[in-house]
């Protein structure tokens, strides 16, 4: 015999190697995906506290997957960690409103200054008509539809810009905005003054005016700050523990 190793005598009773390694990635990456869309949403609201069996039952999958998406959502702010308690899903605060708002003022304006001259103009316009998809307020699912053709047409313009990590910047203020638009404080008959922002925006980037771009994302920044702070203050009786709850 050629060989005179022992034989493990570990008992294998999972795939081993290479196909397993890459089963776990990929219910982990189902998991982390399945969680943060329920987080974006608010179908898991803002200070809802979670625990990694509700979780498992609710996706019909393993603790290991649940604990690894848990893990990465912790990182992005998205799940807190209260102790023994177990996990909760981050509240939203009014200081949090100011942050993210704040941050996409510098982030995006700079990175549609960086984009302009530099997109694919029709990939762009075919974007933009994805992104003029309507919605109704209130409906999750016609939200949830316009809500992620408005980002991917924010993320190429982003990309478009050439600094990966501003672009990955601006997907997530977007993805925690998105949160809040959920939450019922953003969406209300804009429709109309997003499509002409996003429309003026389309022909700076073309034409590569940095500058009209920019002052063009910052004037829409600023309306929708005004609109949710609004939004905020006639529903401040609401605001408790530090968290909104507009679910009533
Ligand atoms: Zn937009």
């Amino acid at each position: 015999m050629p060989s005179t190793k022992p034989r493990p005598s570990r008992r294998i009773t999972e795939p081993s190697g290479n196909a397993a390694r890459n089963r776990d990635a990929s219910l982990n990456d189902t998991a982390y995906a399945a969680i943060k869309d329920d987080i974006i949403s608010c179908a898991l609201q803002p200070g809802e506290e979670i625990s990694e069996a509700g979780l498992a039952a609710r996706y019909g999958l393993g603790k290991a997957p649940i604990r690894s998406a848990l893990m990465r959502l912790r990182q992005e702010g998205l799940i807190v960690s209260r102790g023994r308690q177990g996990n909760a899903v981050s509240a939203i605060t009014l200081r949090d409103v100011q942050e993210i708002f704040q941050l996409r003022l510098v982030l995006e304006v700079t990175a549609v200054r960086l984009a302009a001259g530099k997109v694919d103009a029709e990939r762009l316009r075919a974007l933009n008509k994805s992104a003029h998809v309507g919605y109704s307020p209130g409906d999750l699912q016609s939200e949830t539809a316009y809500l992620r053709a408005n980002r991917e047409f924010h993320q190429y313009v982003a990309e478009a810009g050439g600094n990966q990590r501003l672009a990955a910047l601006v997907v997530s203020l977007m993805e925690q905005h998105e949160r809040i638009v959920h939450l019922g404080l953003a969406l209300q008959r804009r429709e109309q003054e997003f499509h002409h922002f996003h429309d003026d925006l389309v022909d700076a980037l073309i034409a590569g005016d940095g500058e009209r771009a920019a002052a063009l994302t910052e004037s829409a920044l600023r309306g929708g700050q005004k609109k949710v702070m609004d939004a905020l203050a006639s529903s401040s009786s609401q605001i408790g523990l530090g968290h909104i709850d507009l679910s009533s």
